[in-house]
């Protein structure tokens, strides 16, 4: 197994030295807090400093070494400080750093790298971050068809810039700013565990035909299993239909990757599980690896686009560039995306059984693929059970884990696509102990 060459975490994770946060963390934090903005989030869910990231484990400043099921946020999908990655980083450092659009041959060869992933002709606008290449994606859809509304779902997620916070369904933030883009149609996203409708899956069909044919609408956004909104798995066909509905009326279809993208469902792009054709994918997190760098890909038949029409001092950094090619580079050329198949099931299996025996609030959902998945809390009335408890009572345990959900009522599983299964199985004891906790 490739396992041994990829991983470097630390395999007797974890270890809680001391309950975090542990003094010399409390005090980093403390001048975190006092130089940095209130604005922050992740810190007030991990109260922990970071000394080292190796593999699926994060060492804190007091020693604590926890096992990571959160990969920054479904970010470093081959794992913290993987050697093939460090190779392109310190490759890549001899060349060029920066030249913004001028190419050097690390862009050519990451565009045909890229090319190959992909089942459509396909060109390539780069950009920084995944709010950034959707905003890009959104502007591709309306210069080609003139049309200006976009079919966005609920418990959707695709930034929070002023561009993009109008297709998040995230009302907060759109209290942040009211400058956001009024032009988008939101119809419900198939969550069966929740949905009202009698055939979830036609009728959310049927209304988005519905506001195609009473709206100028350019373009449907839809994230092939919705992330941030609670990693909720769409009924089989979904993205077919969407697929269907939009060739007949000439709408574009926009798959954004960002998160279920670079493997992490098991194949290299989560869109490939409908076999469908795109006409727009947005790209981020995995394929840079910790290294902000996103892109839009797009049918070249729409690459009618002015010179400047989506400019920026950053538009592909090279450092970037060179890990985006070398993870695609070993998902197509190991066993990995296997392995997330495999592991994956495996591992929904196990928290399932662990709910089933254990949770004692109320209805639950296991659901996901690949290394994507979510643990749904709820009562018996289905009402939801916020998990930002589970956060901290996990992290004292030593497994990092983080929420999504509109109601912060869904755990989500997010490790590195490399973790051993040892560390697998060292956290899943540590998640029964927290659940069994718990009444
Ligand atoms: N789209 C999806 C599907 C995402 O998950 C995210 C981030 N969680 C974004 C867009 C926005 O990316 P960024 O935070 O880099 O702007």
């Amino acid at each position: 197994m490739t396992e041994e060459i990829l991983d470097s975490s630390i395999l007797d994770a974890p270890r809680i030295l001391v309950t975090p946060p542990g003094p010399k963390s409390t005090e980093i934090l403390k001048q975190q807090e006092e130089l940095e903005t209130s604005a922050l989030n992740y810190p007030k869910y991990f109260k922990i400093a970071i000394k080292e990231a190796k593999g699926s484990t994060i060492i804190d400043v007091d020693g604590n070494i926890y096992i990571d099921w959160f990969a920054g946020i479904a970010v470093v999908n081959l794992g913290h400080n993987n050697p093939i990655i460090r190779k392109a980083v310190e490759s890549q450092l001899d060349k060029v750093w920066h030249y913004m659009e001028v190419p050097s041959e690390i862009r050519v060869e990451f565009m045909k790298t890229l090319r190959k992933t992909l089942n459509f002709d396909s060109k390539f606008l780069f950009t920084t971050t995944g709010a950034d290449a959707v905003e890009a994606a959104i502007k591709i859809a309306r210069w080609n068809t003139g049309k200006r509304h976009i079919i966005a779902f609920n418990e959707a997620y695709h930034g929070v810039s002023a561009a993009t916070v109008g297709l998040s369904n995230m009302l907060n933030h759109r209290r942040f700013q009211p400058f956001h883009d009024t032009n988008v149609l939101r119809l419900p996203y198939p969550y069966e565990f929740r949905c009202p409708f009698k055939d979830c899956l036609n009728d959310i069909l049927s209304l988005v035909e519905y506001e195609i044919k009473n709206n100028e609408v350019a373009g449907i956004i839809v994230e092939p299993i919705a992330g941030e909104g609670g990693y909720i798995v769409p009924p089989k066909g979904f993205l077919k239909g969407l697929r269907e509905i939009a060739s007949e009326h000439n709408v574009l279809l926009i798959v954004d990757e960002i998160q279920t993208g670079v493997g992490r469902t098991g194949k290299i792009w989560a869109y490939e599980w409908e076999g469908i054709k795109l006409d727009i994918i947005t790209i981020s997190k995995g394929i840079g690896e910790g290294i902000p760098i996103s892109l839009v890909a797009y049918n070249k038949d729409l690459d009618n686009l002015p010179q400047a029409f989506h400019l920026g001092t950053y538009r592909g950094n090279p450092i970037g560039m060179a890990v985006g090619n070398a993870t695609l580079n070993y998902l197509m050329t190991s066993n990995i995306l296997e392995r997330v198949v495999t592991l994956g099931d495996y591992t929904k299996k196990q928290f399932n059984q662990i709910m089933e025996d254990s949770y004692k609030l109320g209805k639950y959902e296991v659901r996901g693929l690949g290394f994507m998945i979510g643990i749904e809390f709820s009562n018996e009335n289905k009402s939801p059970i916020s998990v930002k408890p589970y956060i901290d009572m996990l992290l004292r345990n030593g497994v990092i884990m983080y929420k999504a959900g509109m109601f912060d009522n869904v755990l989500r599983y997010m490790a590195p696509l490399t973790i051993p299964k040892l560390l697998i199985d060292r956290g899943l004891e540590k998640f029964e102990d927290v659940i069994k906790s718990t009444k």
